[in-house]
């Protein structure tokens, strides 16, 4: 049984036959009306979302299966009453063949998968991953622009707090050829451990920018996002940095005429709607290929699962040496944004790429031993 928590829980071909299958899927989509038939989707949203989950619950129906739904499972659930992720995450396995969570809390994903007993995916874990977006970009770039390598790559906007830049670079370090444009303010910028863990272990060409002006016209695809109000400790802080990007036609004179635009939706500010006619936007595009993208995953998912129900394969500890149990039982993660740190009954689990420094298995954040 395989899970999807990080986008890197799937290889290059993986996702290729991911794209590959949401493709045939948007052409053919009666060939795939039965293909769930009879298996129940459980979409487990403890942050606010209309898109995403309705992406999934859309994918889910087109498959021909079920879904049951938590839409505000912070003030209509039990976690009201103090219950925790993971305890949620193994009833709804007793009702559910596949669960869709999304949590205000980095790591969430991966205590539910631990403990739970059926798939679980990834659909956003605090500032950490968004890989199912991920999915839904990946697709875009491929289809727009017939290759996902030798690209030239601007993302703009909140890079600390936007997890689906976080999960993007992970999936583009995959591909060769990468160049890679951040441009944020300086209090938005990437945060260190995706350039420790991600960026320089894979040798990623990139610069860091604070203006939007200056690269416009090396990028063959920009990738701008919005500033994440609802992660900010300080209000002020959100008002002076929100309308730090905006790009609009003029800017758009600026880029090259096969420069694609993305985002990944809801935009605020930061691209006026002026540029929604040029042809170069596909943000909207971008939603449909979401769509099919999560199709050919939940196919993916529960085909494994009837293949292998006993073996678990719980993501990022997988791939990445683990600390043995006793060990890590000493050890708690710092990150106050970390599942680990409200939910004591989470097992703390801490993996090492090079054997000598660890992180945290749940929000990648380092530990201080
Ligand atoms: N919809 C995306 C997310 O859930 C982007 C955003 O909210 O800005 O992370």
């Amino acid at each position: 049984m395989r899970n999807l928590l990080d986008i890197l829980d799937l290889n290059r071909e993986e996702l290729q036959r991911l794209i590959e299958t949401a493709s045939d899927m948007k052409e053919f989509p009666g060939k795939y009306s039965h293909t769930c038939e009879g298996k129940i989707l459980a979409t487990l949203f403890f942050e606010p979302s209309t898109r995403t989950r309705m992406s999934f619950e859309s994918a889910m129906l087109s498959l021909g299966g079920g879904v049951i739904s938590m839409a505000d499972a912070v003030s209509s659930s039990s976690a009201k009453k103090g219950e925790s992720v993971i305890d949620t995450a193994r009833v709804i396995s007793c009702y559910a063949d596949i669960i869709a969570i999304r949590h205000f809390k980095e790591g969430a994903a991966l205590a539910a998968a631990d403990k739970g007993t059926v798939p679980v995916i990834n659909a956003g874990d605090g500032g950490h991953g968004h890989p199912t977006q991920t999915l839904a970009d990946l697709m875009t770039i491929y289809s727009e622009k017939g290759r996902m390598d030798n690209l030239t790559i601007g993302i703009a906007g909140d890079l600390k707090y936007g997890r689906t830049v976080h999960s993007l670079i992970s999936a583009l370090s995959l591909f060769d050829g990468i160049r890679l444009v951040l441009i944020s303010p300086e209090e938005l910028a990437l945060p260190p451990y995706i350039i420790d863990t991600v960026i320089t272990p894979n040798h990623m060409d990139y610069i860091e920018s604070r203006s939007l002006e200056e690269h416009i016209g090396e990028l063959d695809a920009i990738y701008m996002t919005r500033i994440q109000q609802e992660r900010f400790d300080d209000p002020s802080a959100y008002e002076r940095l929100k309308d730090s990007f905006i790009l609009d036609r003029s800017l758009m004179e600026s880029a090259k005429d096969d420069c694609i635009v993305m985002h990944p939706l809801p935009r605020v500010n930061e691209i006026a709607p002026e540029v929604d006619e040029d042809k170069r936007a596909c943000y909207f595009r971008q939603v449909a290929n979401g769509r099919f993208m999560r199709m050919a995953l939940i196919k993916m998912l529960l085909e494994e699962a009837e293949k292998n129900p006993a073996e678990k394969v719980i993501g990022l500890a997988s791939r990445a040496v683990r600390m043995p149990e006793a060990e890590a039982g000493k050890h708690r993660c710092a990150n106050e944004r970390c599942v680990t740190f409200t939910e004591p009954s989470t097992e703390p689990i801490f993996v090492t790429d090079d054997g000598e420094h660890y992180r945290c298995a749940y929000c990648d954040k380092a530990l201080a031993l």
